[in-house]
């Protein structure tokens, strides 16, 4: 009887194993991933092999001999162990349930936007009276600035990487990043009730507040929300990016009486950013900007119409750095590669936000294993064709314990290319579809370190150390010769 119930629960085991199989090579065939595809057929065929030797022995009464029991006992005793050491929760990282506060190490300083790589190659025009005044206190930056504003805008001259067949994608990245300035107008970001309701503030107790801004976000397409009280380190401390000749605001110092932030991510497409460098990764970036913009704003309109005040953060405006918000918010924890890692999409997200005063409830940061598994991945510092993320250890930057991306040869690179590159983005183990053997993966390297270790090794053998681009993208966004399609 025992023997009998042995028998059928390895079966099931292996059966199970089998089907997980088979549901990863799947997924690697929609993933378009050649490599991971062969290997995980490999794999499959290796425990459909297992299961039908089993089942063989099954037949042959093999388990009803003392050998055969003790090989179905020791395999049992085995399985139970590496079950336990691969699916426990192991020990927490505290200063990941800490938020930016586990980060910090020492004297923070408010981080100045005019000092941002983007406002500086956006904002000062030689011969502007910012550019003097920037440079005299910055002659540092003036060389690279220089230099990088002769190869264009934030993205250079756009689609350079995809010329000549670029020019389509390249009205359609412009078209989306034109919306996130059509709604940047001062009155959009922090509007004012409407008419019919101004004067009116409407009683809300924090959870229903919480409830109702949290399930409008979601409604207006938001992936994933949370909310933080705002540390005023994460501030910027003066403006720096004028997008509406508003040039009074230059160098004003920015002050928020606003208590909390409501933070969004949106997802990226999969097969979008599948083709990074190429251009339909940057229509991604910039669609889910703008995307970003509609819902910021709207929720902030929202806000307002219930008597409180609120500002919309993203692409056109922002009064704080969104990664460390999102951080506290409980979104993710942020990678080595600078971007917030969630378990849902990985660092394959773009953010948003709304500061208020309307009273709410505020989540807590989490720990999903993001530090311990950058600790031994690298693969985005090894990817990245600028060497712009720290292979090294996290070091002291402004007072906290962080990898820190190198803003200009990044930058410079996309000035190279005409796009926004997101390499990091596409090779991060952390950035697959999550399609179910990935979700399933995910619920075990969020919980467990042995299996941070295991996946890390794992993804080299399935995806490579050095992943190419895919051909994931649609049709629509073709980078090469329509003809040759
Ligand atoms: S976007 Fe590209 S250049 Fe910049 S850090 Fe990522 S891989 Fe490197
Ligand atoms: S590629 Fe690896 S090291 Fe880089 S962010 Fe992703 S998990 Fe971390």
């Amino acid at each position: 009887m025992i023997v009998t119930i042995l028998i059928v629960l390895a079966a099931l085991v292996l059966v199970v194993q089998a089907c997980i199989g088979l549901g990863f090579f799947i997924s690697c065939m929609w993933e378009k991933e050649k490599r991971a595809t062969l290997f995980a057929g490999l794999q499959c065929f290796g425990m459909l092999c297992v299961l039908i030797a089993f089942l063989y022995l099954v037949r042959i009464d093999f388990f009803e001999t003392d050998t055969g029991l003790a090989i179905l006992i020791i395999g049992f005793f085995l399985g139970a162990v590496v079950a336990f050491l691969f699916l426990r929760r192991t020990a927490p990282n505290k200063k990941a349930l800490e938020g930016t506060k586990g980060l910090i190490v020492g004297d923070v300083r408010r981080f100045d936007e005019r000092d941002q790589v983007f406002a500086r190659n956006r904002t000062l025009r030689p011969g502007s009276e910012q550019y003097r005044a920037y440079y005299q206190e910055h002659p540092e930056h003036e060389a690279f600035d220089a230099k990088r504003r002769k190869k264009g805008g934030p993205i250079g001259d756009l689609g350079i990487i995809d010329r000549p067949h670029s020019a389509a994608n390249a009205s359609a990245t412009l078209a989306s990043l034109s919306m996130s300035l059509y709604l940047s107008t001062p009155e959009k970001v922090s509007p004012q009730a409407h008419v019919q309701l101004q004067g009116t503030q409407v009683n809300l107790s924090p959870e229903e507040a919480t409830e109702r801004v949290k399930g409008y976000a979601r409604y207006l397409g938001a992936d994933l929300v949370g909310i933080t009280e705002i540390n005023p380190l994460w501030l910027y401390s003066h403006r720096g990016e004028i997008f509406h000749e508003n040039w009074e605001d230059w160098g004003k110092e920015i002050r928020l009486s606003h208590t909390y932030a409501v933070v969004c991510a949106e997802e990226m497409s999969f097969e979008m950013v599948g083709s990074a460098p190429h251009t339909p990764t940057t229509i991604e970036s910039m669609k889910n900007y703008a995307k970003g913009a509609v819902i910021a704003d709207q929720l902030a309109a929202f806000i307002a119409n219930l008597g409180y005040s609120a500002t919309a953060n993203f692409l056109r405006h922002y009064d704080a750095m969104l990664v460390p918000l999102a951080v506290d918010a409980g979104l993710g924890e942020c990678g080595r590669l600078g971007y917030v890692m969630t378990k849902e999409f990985g660092p394959r997200g773009r953010l948003s936000a709304v500061t208020t005063d309307l009273p709410l409830v505020v989540d807590k940061p989490i720990d999903i294993g993001v530090e311990d598994f950058c600790t031994i991945c690298k693969k985005c510092a090894v990817c990245c064709p600028s060497r712009s993320i720290p292979l090294d250890d996290q070091q002291e930057i402004n007072g906290t314990l962080r990898w820190k991306l190198h803003d200009e040869t990044c930058f410079d690179y996309w000035g190279n290319i005409g796009t926004d590159c997101n390499i990091c983005m596409r090779v991060c183990p952390w950035s697959h579809a999550r399609a179910l053997p990935h979700k399933l993966i995910m619920e075990i390297i969020t919980r467990n370190k042995l299996a941070r270790r295991l996946f890390n090794v794992m993804d080299d053998i399935f995806y490579g150390k050095k992943p190419q681009p895919k051909p994931t993208a649609p049709l629509w966004a073709s980078f090469h010769s329509w003809e040759k399609r």
